[in-house]
């Protein structure tokens, strides 16, 4: 456990970036109800879908160590520790994959697929992503990619990697950037 990260929740009811207090939650919900053959009248209640986004009103940036149950903001146990105690590491790196993994690879949705395709969800919702050219190469996509993501050191930042990737990882370099200042209550913006 680190020290100054005491496990309560002001240690990760915070930004990862800038430590501000200030959140704001965006919470979608999705209804699947049940239509009544004879009167056409959607009511019982088969599912429902919540998706829920927090994010920092001082820097603005999305917070993927948090997230909403049960009308709370909870943490999500196996990153906001790394996160909020962590430091950015910028990460030039290939991930080759199957083409099957890869539902688009032209066009407007081409970076998100793939960055999908290389990383699967911490790609598209923790990480940084930049997805800078692929190829193709039979079968496989070899996926060139910048990604930037929060880790306590650098043996953490390569094992994060390593279980996001959904291919083979080759990382070409990695390097530990400075925290962005923190934010200091009561400043104005
Ligand atoms: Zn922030």
């Amino acid at each position: 456990m680190n020290e100054g990260f005491p496990e309560e929740r002001g240690a990760w009811l915070r930004c990862y970036r800038c430590w501000s207090q200030r959140l704001e939650a965006q919470v979608h919900y999705d209804e699947i109800l049940k239509v009544d053959p004879e009167t056409g009248e959607a009511a019982d209640r088969v599912e429902e879908i919540q998706e829920a986004v927090v994010q920092c009103l001082d820097c603005m940036h999305d917070q993927p160590h948090l997230t909403v149950a049960d009308g709370r903001v909870v943490p999500v146990e196996e990153r906001w520790e790394r996160m909020v105690a962590g430091r950015p590491f910028v990460a030039s790196c290939t991930v080759t994959i199957d083409q099957d993994q890869v539902e688009t690879c032209s066009g407007p949705d081409a970076a998100d697929s793939l960055t999908f395709g290389a990383l699967g969800d911490s790609g598209t919702r923790e990480f940084f992503t930049h997805v800078r050219f692929h190829k193709h190469d039979d079968d496989l996509i070899v996926v060139h990619l910048l990604v930037e993501l929060y880790a306590r050191t650098e043996e953490e930042a390569i094992d994060v990697l390593e279980e996001a990737a959904r291919g083979t990882l080759e990382i070409t370099s990695l390097a530990e950037e400075s925290r962005p200042p923190a934010h200091a209550p009561g400043e104005a913006h």
